[in-house]
């Protein structure tokens, strides 16, 4: 099933009978106190709740799990197979090459850190500052060129070319792309830009985080060399994300966490380090976390369509509505026709960000973020200097409702200001 368990709080004063809190929920308070509200869950692109069929995979291994390639025990050898079967399904939702590797990590940073630490030494990297912080401060700032916010896929393009051309042809290289924005939801051009990365032989990353939970995903149709990506904004809990893609540079590295599980053998002679993903999961993996991204791919990748359709229909009505209000400004970089992830991030002319999330919240149970997304440089330049805005990320939690619910609220917000 496709269907999420819906986020519920308990709504209402609950210790209107005198009792902390916590004891009012365990054993109950009257129910004139007491209301469930419905919470608008504009904010997947914080994090996402679990899916239920991600919850049923996690239940399913839970009574029997043990260490994962630790011994010939049957709790270790059952989780193992799991963990590499997960492995298997994590690689085949983004179409990992053969010989591609599949290390599991704890979320999209942690998955370009490791990249990053992976770097043959004398490479060169080429970043927009439109990035998310993840995706554009892990890199040795000596060796980085970091490109200007572009306002056009033409000048995102143009920018690459030039920067390319200048370039050390002998260099290795890398390009990080974003796949969708984080503030604006566009969906960045990633196969035209990895072409022209292609044409200067550079390697192309793809900071996934975004684009992964809403689009079907294909390393070598996007012409990229590796994806990173995050569980937790797939619908699968906290603390598991993936690398996926190219092994050599990866193989070549030395370990990103030197310890067990890493190593092939310790010796008075030395140390021989494992290849593979293994040589860069020292430590006990997450091996639930990887399950529950697996069960997260497969059940997207089954209803893909049917999550497209649902997301589209949701994000058309959202953008339109908004964008009827007189003072809300909706933000864009690349240009306001790019498809879009469903994100809207808005400011409303007169009012503080944060003071509209919170009216949102505490008056219509609606959660939006705000603030300035782990992506200074580009709200610098779409939103304002140093400025804040609301950002409404919709996803398998928000409703048809919940779209009505926040245009409502937005527009009372609006009109009770002037
Ligand atoms: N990249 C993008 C585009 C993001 O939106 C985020 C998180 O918001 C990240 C990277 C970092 O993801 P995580 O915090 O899961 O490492």
């Amino acid at each position: 099933s496709i269907v999420t368990d819906l986020p519920r709080r308990s709504g209402g004063p609950l210790t209107a009978t005198g009792l902390p809190r916590t004891v009012a929920h365990e054993i109950g308070v009257p129910t004139v106190h007491r209301t469930v509200v419905d919470i608008a869950n504009f904010d997947h692109g914080a994090t996402t709740p679990a899916l239920v069929a991600v919850k049923e995979a996690v239940d399913k291994v839970s009574p029997t799990y043990g260490s994962v390639h630790r011994g010939a025990g049957f709790a270790s050898r059952i989780t193992t197979a799991w963990f590499e079967e997960a492995r298997a399904e994590v690689g085949r939702f983004v179409g990992a090459r053969p010989g591609d590797e599949v290390i599991f990590t704890r979320n999209t940073t942690d998955a370009l850190r490791l990249l990053a630490h992976a770097l043959p030494q004398d490479a060169q990297v080429f970043a927009w500052q439109s990035a998310h912080h993840a995706a554009l401060l892990p890199w040795p700032a000596e060796h980085t060129t970091a490109l200007r916010v572009p306002g056009s896929v033409q000048e995102a393009a143009d920018l690459l070319r030039t920067a390319l051309t200048a370039a050390d042809p002998q260099a290795p290289k890398l390009v990080v792309l974003t796949g969708a924005c984080n503030v604006t939801g566009e969906v960045w051009p990633v196969r035209e830009l990895a072409f022209i990365a292609a044409q200067f032989g550079a390697r192309v990353v793809v900071d996934g985080a975004q684009l992964v939970p809403h689009r079907a995903v294909d390393l070598d149709d996007l012409g990229a060399d590796w994806i990173a990506f995050s569980g937790h904004k797939m619908y699968a809990p906290y603390g598991a994300g993936a690398l996926v893609g190219r092994a050599d540079w990866l193989d070549a590295a030395e370990p990103y966490l030197p310890a067990g599980g890493a190593t092939h053998t310790v010796s008075g002679d030395g140390i021989q380090w494992h290849t593979g993903p293994a040589r860069h999961e020292g430590g006990t993996p997450n091996a639930l976390g990887a399950i529950a991204i697996a069960a997260a791919c497969v059940t997207l990748a089954r209803h893909r369509e049917t999550v497209d359709r649902h997301e589209e229909a949701l994000a058309t009505r959202l953008r339109d509505g908004l964008g009827q209000i007189p003072g809300v400004r909706i933000v864009a970089a690349l240009g306001a026709d790019r498809p879009n992830v469903g994100v809207v991030t808005f400011t409303v002319d007169g009012w503080d960000s944060s003071l509209v999330s919170q009216v949102l919240s505490d008056e219509d149970g609606i959660a939006v973020r705000d603030g300035r997304f782990c992506a200074h440089l580009l709200c610098d330049t779409v939103v304002g200097q140093s400025a804040a805005a609301v950002r409404a990320s919709l996803g398998l939690a928000t409703t048809p409702d919940h779209v009505e619910r926040l245009i409502a609220g937005v527009r009372r917000l609006v009109t009770s200001g002037s």
